[in-house]
């Protein structure tokens, strides 16, 4: 199977999420076919290339990244679940965001067998379910891995090497009043108006900003007050989604709305945790080094990274985020290529940069 054809026959085994069984079936098969020894967990696909456990201290580097996709959008101008070559670009759902990273991981996995590289380490490639559902894939996956020392998530980055991502944190805002006839209004206390002033010191709000992310924007995104045209409403409800960055903890961004406003803050969805690994750390350095880039960049977009706990790792994959979760996605084939070459040379860096700190502590 050429690289274009892996691509065309992930991207035409439709995957959308919680619906991984085919898609996850057809991996194990393929893998099996390259060589390769495929272990599925539920839907989760996993393999190793090199010693394969971690009695003898050999680094183990994870590359993981998506099976499935988003549900197809509104505005394909042919149909998403059939993939179809325009030149060298293939069109279809997912060939971005996640397929062609999953796809250069299985050509990068199998250049390192090839190449014998696991003699110096193990790169433990895995291959996720429910990604863009709240990754209970990673999550069931990670324990079952074994010893990791560091990771490569595959999103579409354009091959930049990501160092920081951003986390989300969805807060809800209850601003209470007193109700009254609007004839009286003097005798309530309007909820909505409190509400308002509140959103009116949100949006003024400015959190400190991360080197590689920015600052953080609190948006107010869903409003809910008042029982009838003439009454003075005594409760607002209103929802506020921040797309955290990792110098801020989600403790202390409640704390500091809730000295701010006049509304009662609590959380109304957090665990996609902000991300960032030191620059000095092996696996940066492999990566921009793979990339041929000299510093790292931070992504706005939160990933399964979000779950990988405090394992150093970089996000970076082929493609192009702003084409992700949209009409008519694609992936060209120099993408893909560039992107096996960028994931195989980075695990090769990073075992060479681990067994040179191996040697001088
Ligand atoms: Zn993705």
């Amino acid at each position: 199977m050429s690289p274009a054809q892996l691509l065309e026959a992930l991207v035409g085994t439709a995957s959308v999420s919680g619906t991984e069984e085919a898609v996850s079936a057809f991996l194990v098969k393929q893998l099996t076919a390259l060589g390769f020894r495929p272990r599925q967990e539920g839907l989760n696909v996993w393999f190793e290339v090199g010693h394969g456990g971690s009695h003898n201290g050999a680094p183990r580097l994870l590359f993981v990244s998506h099976l499935d996709t988003v549900p197809p959008c509104a505005g394909w101008s042919t149909d998403p679940f059939k993939p179809h070559w325009e030149g060298e670009s293939l069109h279809g759902l997912g060939a971005n965001d996640a397929k062609g990273s999953v796809a250069a991981m299985i050509l990068a996995a199998q250049i390192l067998m090839a190449q014998e590289v696991g003699s110096n380490g193990t790169a433990v490639f895995a291959f996720v379910r429910e990604e863009e559902r709240g990754g209970q894939g990673i999550q069931e996956l990670l324990p079952k891995l074994g010893k990791l020392d560091a990771a490569v998530v595959g999103e579409p980055t354009g091959l930049k090497v990501c160092a920081a991502q951003r986390g989300m944190l969805v807060l809800q805002c209850v601003a209470q009043g007193v109700s009254a006839h609007v004839a009286h209004a003097k005798l309530g206390e309007n909820a909505i108006h409190k509400a308002a002033r509140d959103m009116m010191k949100l949006e003024a709000m400015a959190f400190e900003a991360h080197p590689l992310l920015g600052t953080t924007k609190p948006v107010v995104t869903q409003v809910n007050g008042g029982l009838a045209r003439n009454q003075v409403p005594d409760r607002c409800e209103f929802v506020v989604d921040l797309r955290t960055t990792p110098n801020l903890s989600d403790a202390q961004v409640v704390a500091r709305l809730s000295a701010e406003l006049q509304s009662h803050v609590s959380v109304l969805a957090s665990g996609y945790r902000p991300m960032a690994t030191d620059a000095g750390q092996a696996i940066v350095k492999a990566a921009l080094k793979a990339a041929g880039a000299k510093v790292p960049v931070g992504s706005d977009t939160t990933s399964d990274w979000a779950f990988l706990g405090d394992l150093p790792a970089v996000k970076a994959g082929p493609g192009d985020t702003m084409r992700s979760h949209r009409p008519n996605e694609w992936l060209s084939l120099k993408e893909l290529n560039a992107g096996t070459t960028f994931y195989a040379a980075l695990a090769r860096e990073y075992f060479r940069l681990k067994a040179l700190e191996a040697v001088h502590g």
